[in-house]
């Protein structure tokens, strides 16, 4: 079963992306050269999660609780596949050069300072960190990081995740492994919100009128906005709990063959710059907007 996505069904995705928000096309390059990485790096690695007995999964789903919590990744194998990337960001961009020395001493410095095994936390953290210390942005280290920690995880979680029973869900986070998600859908057929989990891919119905994140169901505090000229991204967002997270409206563009929900996010950080900017937090507390561009954005409209 192939586990991650293939370089040519990325490409494609990042084409169809082009077209819809016409915001990639500088990046494409560098984002298909990291999954090239990815792809190479999983070839020869075979060990899953063992899945637990199909009733004891259930019996968890039923009780409101995810079937892993906090998965964890082995700290030694997470850096060594990130300076396999920062190869590959050196490969193609010389100009780079300083960009990624900083980046190799923070992960030295991150692998020894951390315990054997990481979690999400620990990751959010080590983006903190690389954030302050100028080595790289949020939407470089919430690409880099978040894709590399993500494909451990389904790796690992690969024979579980087909197996969750996700139509006994009633929560917000992942039904798989607990995490709150960045992004959903609008299914075309039925106008269903899907929400995805950003690690390892699960993707659960959640009610339409409902907030994910606080469970507040008051329509009157909760909302959408679109971008003038083009409906396939929502920022939904709550005033309970003042978070947002994205919804990708299928019902706009041709994705009969499927459809790559974290290609669509990553040619829509824009919206969460605005989202950031109306003064709603990722629920998801995955930081993608750099400061830089909502300074910009601040100055521009006062
Ligand atoms: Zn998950
Ligand atoms: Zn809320």
């Amino acid at each position: 079963m192939p586990v991650l996505d293939s370089v040519e069904s990325v490409e494609k995705e990042l084409a169809r992306c082009n077209l819809i928000y016409k915001s990639l096309d500088a990046t494409s390059p560098f984002i298909s050269a990291v999954h090239r990485v990815m792809n190479d790096y999983f070839q020869d690695r075979s060990t899953t999660t063992p899945v637990p007995p199909p009733a004891e999964i259930a019996a968890r789903i039923r009780s409101g609780r995810s079937v892993v919590t906090e998965p964890a990744v082995e700290t030694k194998q997470f850096v060594g596949l990130l300076d396999q990337i920062a190869d590959e960001i050196l490969a193609a961009n010389a100009e780079l050069d300083d960009t990624v020395k900083s980046f190799r001493d923070e992960t030295a410095r991150f692998l020894s300072a951390s315990p054997a095994e990481i979690g999400v936390k620990d990751v959010l953290g080590f983006q903190r960190r690389l954030t302050r210390e100028g080595s790289l942005e949020n939407d470089l280290a919430s690409f880099v990081l978040g894709s590399a920690f993500s494909a451990f995880v389904r790796h690992d979680l690969s024979a579980l995740i087909d197996s969750v029973p996700t139509d006994l869900w009633e929560g917000g986070a992942c039904p798989t492994c607990g995490t709150k998600p960045h992004f959903g859908l609008l299914r075309r057929e039925d106008n269903a919100k899907i929400l995805e989990c950003w690690l390892c891919r699960t993707r659960f119905e959640h009610t339409r009128i409902k907030c994910p994140f606080c469970d507040n169901e008051d329509q009157a505090h909760m909302g959408f906005f679109t971008v003038e000229g083009s409906d396939a991204c929502r920022v939904n967002f709550c005033r309970a709990c003042s978070r947002y997270y994205k919804i990708f409206d299928l019902r706009e563009f041709d994705a009969d063959d499927g459809v790559n929900l974290t290609i669509h996010n990553l040619a829509t950080l824009s919206y969460d710059v605005l989202a950031r900017h109306e003064g709603f937090s990722p629920g998801s507390e995955l930081e993608w907007v750099n400061t830089s561009e909502l300074d910009n954005l601040e100055q521009e409209v006062g």
